[in-house]
């Protein structure tokens, strides 16, 4: 939504007089604000890169049409059984100093719901702000129970993490621009609504998981040509004890974020933007390798995959195959000298600690990770084996003292600067 925020706070007039507007967004949530980096994997329904389907009104049509649009396109145009929806709305937040949005709940109610699958709800989940300050606005969700035939209702699973009832779309009602001196009207009455594609479609397969889509089956399989642990099972929590199917999840989620990041301009790095592309293909690199035990250097093959499917939407991703490929295969190179002189070094320090020692001192794992590139998760990982935990409070307090240190060297004249 950023490029609309002047239009939004009426700083700007819309072009051609198109107050009405539908797009797909291309969304990445592994990072700041909205980071979903640490559910991909765990659950079957966050991705790190999704498509959110959007219809906007920008001071045209309100609440009321919102939500008949969403209704009506759901129920009517995709013929989605009406008893599986269930919606959310804001309950009222004294924070906030805002009353609960009655008006909404009478909305659902005209277009037929039964008041047990409307649904107050908190901020948390009902207040929807895309920063600290800006546009925000109460909004309504539309969750749907994704077992199908259930004869009972299941309001109570609404927005607890669940994987049988899911978040589907959100009907943002943009009214308010939030300053530091408070609260104020937006001068118009805004309408942003996010419909997660990967979610609607699996909903539209008859699948429990977006994993189980179209979308991905074709990436799953192509990691399935190199797995020596089997194919995709779609196993999830304690049921995936050995970690096969998470791993196969992280693989093509990441791949499909990095391809997409790369392909619009990021380049791996150590900070901002390009740390999180780095993190997420070293995190597909090791649960390759290390779970699936895939051969190095294959996650390149995976991106061809994702450009293929995601090509004929996003041509970009095809003008800048060459280069994403290219970008993979040289992260994976960076990836594996650090990992294997990390071992190295690891080796030579273990050689060092007394034989009945349990422990890896943090200031090892500190130099490791310090001056080496080389992971805490992977010092842990590479301790474990060898019958060792990590002191990680140790290692902490040299991470801290050496951020607090570089801050202090940061504010010196540079003449008297150590490093
Ligand atoms: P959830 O509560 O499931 O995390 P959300 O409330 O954070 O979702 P919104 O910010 O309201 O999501 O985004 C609008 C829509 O985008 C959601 O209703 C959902 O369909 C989809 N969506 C959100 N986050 C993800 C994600 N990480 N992966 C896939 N789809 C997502
Ligand atoms: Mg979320
Ligand atoms: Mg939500
Ligand atoms: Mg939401």
């Amino acid at each position: 939504m950023n490029q609309f925020k002047p239009i939004l706070q009426g700083l700007k007039e819309v072009e051609n007089g198109q107050r009405r507007v539908v797009n797909s967004q291309k969304c990445i949530r592994a990072g700041g604000k909205h980071n979903d980096l640490d559910d991909v994997g765990k659950d079957n329904y966050h991705h790190t890169f999704f498509e959110m389907l959007g219809n906007w009104s920008f001071g045209d049509y309100y609440k009321k049409e919102a939500c008949e649009f969403a209704w009506s396109y759901l129920v009517d145009v995709l013929k989605i059984d009406e008893s599986r929806l269930y919606v959310t709305y804001f309950g009222g937040d004294d924070k906030l100093g805002l009353p609960p949005d009655e008006e909404c709940a009478k909305v659902w109610k005209s277009l037929g719901l039964p008041s047990d699958r409307i649904i107050p709800s908190s901020a948390k989940d009902n207040f929807w702000e895309m920063a600290e300050f800006g546009p925000c606005g109460p909004c309504s969700e539309i969750h749907i129970d994704k077992k199908l035939d259930r004869k009972y209702s299941v309001a109570d699973l609404v927005n607890q993490d669940n994987p049988e009832v899911v978040e589907l779309w959100n009907i943002v009602f943009m009214e308010y621009d939030r300053k530091q001196s408070g609260m104020e009207f937006l001068p118009q009455r805004n309408i942003d609504c996010g419909m997660g594609f990967e979610r609607l479609v699996s909903v539209l397969q008859n699948v429990d998981s977006n994993y189980d889509t179209d979308i991905f089956q074709p990436i799953l399989r192509r990691i399935g040509d190199f797995s020596r642990v089997g194919e995709y099972s779609g196993k999830l929590g304690n049921d995936d004890s050995k970690g096969k199917d998470t791993a196969y999840r992280i693989i093509a989620d990441h791949l499909r974020t990095c391809s997409i990041a790369i392909g619009d301009g990021v380049k791996p790095s150590g900070t901002n933007r390009g740390f999180v592309v780095r993190k997420m293909l070293r995190r597909a690199a090791l649960a390759s390798t290390d779970i699936l035990g895939i051969d190095r250097k294959n996650l390149a093959e995976v991106s061809s995959v994702v450009i293929e499917n995601l090509g004929s939407a996003y041509p970009e991703l095809i003008k800048n195959k060459q280069h994403i490929l290219k970008t993979i295969d040289n992260e994976e190179d960076k990836l594996y000298r650090v990992v294997d002189n990390g071992k190295l070094i690891f080796e030579r320090f273990l050689k060092t600690l007394p034989s009945a020692a349990t422990v890896f001192p943090g200031n090892l794992a500190f130099e490791l990770h310090d001056a080496h590139g080389f992971t805490i998760d992977l010092t842990q990982r590479l301790a474990a084996s060898h019958g060792l935990t990590v002191d990680l409070q140790a290692f902490q307090q040299h991470v801290t003292a050496a951020r607090e240190l570089s801050q202090q060297q940061s504010k010196m004249p540079s003449k008297i600067r150590t490093t």
